[in-house]
């Protein structure tokens, strides 16, 4: 009998049932790197219409660097972890400054790069240059600690550690780029986190809670805690046909995007008292609301938010800017022409249907 052997089955399935992704198209360094970025929290239907238009956009790592930052974060926008975006951006001016435009074949230099950590690095250097490096994403660890039914905690350091170890002593000496992502579609599209396909699944063989029948016991984790509800009160002022915009400073959270002034509601106040208390607190200004907009909700990964949207104009004072990296006046037309928080698109969204002017 044919002994099984992990990693010739698992190519094997690759081969036949891998998805056609556009990143799956070469081997190019640059859209390897683009992509396992955008792939990073973010599921590949989403990403694919955004690694298209990133690529029209900034073909080459030169066309990148050169781009305003503006225009990355608009490229960016409802992706989310805008930190991405912005690191790729420093890292492609690096790179074009320092290193003819090219990204590193080794794991020293990659890790110099901003937003570039272990995963990113083993993706790029097996995939991109067919290294021997290893790869240990959510669908990874999924994949290994169902196969090995590890019962220790995914999230503690050790385990991590123990998992990466493991990721390296299965890859192959050839290919190990296509084994790597053999294994992260094997936990993209068979061993999902909820009802896993185990009937069809190559590596069944060799799968120690299958064969205990615990498949849902493992990853073992801490459970997560619930995101944080937020309220939020924020003002669309208006002077003649224009609005107000500011820029989020560019470290920390959403940073670099665009925003309307306002802030989050204290215990007892309500929208309209927080919106007033936060402009004159922000910008030094007492405004007069005239219109009340539809409540806004959106879920982000750790808070839900409730926006509360009110037009406004200015009554006294001038406009001064304790926090925000950069300020605009704009048209209600323009406004598409800036990144903003995905609340903050939904809220234009619904200004350009019903606008005031
Ligand atoms: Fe995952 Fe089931 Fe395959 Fe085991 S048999 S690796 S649990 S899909």
């Amino acid at each position: 009998m044919k002994a099984f052997c992990f990693s010739n089955t698992l190519l094997s399935w690759y081969e036949k049932h891998k998805r056609d992704l556009p990143w799956r198209k070469n081997r190019d360094p640059y859209s390897i790197w683009i992509s396992e970025i955008m792939l990073q929290q973010t599921q590949v239907q989403t990403v694919i219409p955004y690694f298209q238009r990133w690529m029209k956009m900034f073909p080459d790592i030169q066309t990148l660097a050169n781009a305003s930052l503006d225009e990355v974060l608009k490229a960016w926008e409802g992706l989310g972890y805008y930190g991405r975006a912005r690191n790729l951006h420093r890292a492609a001016d690096f790179l074009v400054r320092n290193r003819n435009g090219l990204i590193p074949d080794n794991e020293k230099d990659l890790l110099k790069l901003p937003g570039i950590g272990k995963y990113t690095s083993g993706a790029v250097l097996s995939i991109a240059f067919n290294q021997k490096k290893p790869v240990l994403d959510g669908n990874v660890i999924r994949v290994l600690s169902r196969i090995h039914a590890i019962r220790k905690k995914i999230n503690k350091k050790g385990t991590k550690d123990a998992l990466w170890k493991l990721a390296g002593v299965l890859l192959p000496e050839e290919n190990p780029g296509e084994f790597n992502q053999a294994l992260m579609e094997l936990g993209a599209i068979i061993c999902r986190s909820s009802q896993p396909l185990c009937m069809r699944c190559p590596v069944r063989k060799g799968c120690k809670a299958y064969r205990l029948k615990s498949v849902y016991s493992f990853p073992v984790m801490d459970k997560n805690n619930p995101p944080q509800k937020i309220s939020t009160a924020v003002g669309i002022i208006w002077k003649g046909e224009k609005i107000f915009i500011q820029q989020r400073p560019l470290h920390g959270l959403m940073g670099g995007l665009w925003e309307f002034p306002g802030g989050k509601l204290e215990k007892k106040e309500t929208p309209e008292q927080a919106l007033s208390r936060e402009l004159k607190e922000e910008l030094g200004i007492k405004v007069r609301i005239f219109k009340k907009r539809q409540v806004i909700r959106h879920a982000y990964t750790r808070f839900q938010v409730k926006l509360h949207p009110f037009d406004c104009t200015i009554l006294s004072g001038h406009v001064r800017l304790s926090h925000a990296v950069r300020h605009k006046w704009v048209t209600p037309e323009e406004l598409k022409q800036y990144a903003f928080p995905a609340a903050n698109v939904k809220l234009i969204r619904d200004m350009l249907k019903t606008p005031l002017v």
